[in-house]
């Protein structure tokens, strides 16, 4: 929850500079759209039908985020070459399995690694992921025995954009 207050103010640091630099009367900048933080968030959260079932999961609250940050929409299992849909997958340990047996290790990983590197060329410090997945999950994900048991851990896009320096939290917490 720390990285609640910041995601969801205009008050973001480069907006304060900006502000505080107008009111000195030393400089006075125009705000821009470009001006807004980006923020990388998970596709289906802004309503991209990407998901294992070719659903989304469209969130209104990640959606009025657009009014402060400039977002970034990103789908890493899509990214990563799978496709839509597809099916259901879930971590275990440092692998990733699907329901079928398959090990799609390699796609997660070639996804989370997209989603850094286009964090590194938006600039984006903050990312909103979707909670519960085995990519994008940033608290607890699904155990790897198919039974719907949760347990605490992170997507592997999730903890590769933290080992990146991204703080990353879901849409339950905006
Ligand atoms: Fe959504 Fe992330 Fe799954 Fe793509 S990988 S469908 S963005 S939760």
């Amino acid at each position: 929850m720390s990285g609640i207050p910041p995601l969801l103010t205009d008050a973001s640091p480069g907006l304060r500079a900006a502000s505080g630099a107008a009111v000195r009367g030393t400089t006075v900048r125009v705000v821009s759209s470009q001006a807004r933080p980006a923020l990388l968030v998970s596709a289906c959260l802004l309503g991209t039908a990407c998901n294992h079932e070719g659903g989304h999961s469209r969130r209104a609250t990640v959606e009025a985020l657009a009014a402060t940050h400039r977002l970034i929409p990103v789908c890493p299992e899509v990214c990563g070459g799978l496709s839509t849909p597809r099916p259901a997958a879930e971590r275990r340990g440092e692998r990733v399995v699907n329901v079928n047996g398959d090990d799609v290790t390699a796609a997660y990983a070639r996804g989370a690694q997209a989603a850094v590197e286009l964090a590194h060329a938006t600039g984006a410090r903050r990312a909103v992921l979707k909670a519960r997945s085995p990519s994008c999950g940033s608290a607890q994900i699904y155990d790897g025995t198919f039974s719907r048991t949760l347990h605490a851990g992170e997507g592997v896009t999730a903890a590769a954009l933290r080992a990146a320096g991204v703080e990353v939290v879901s849409e339950d917490d905006v």
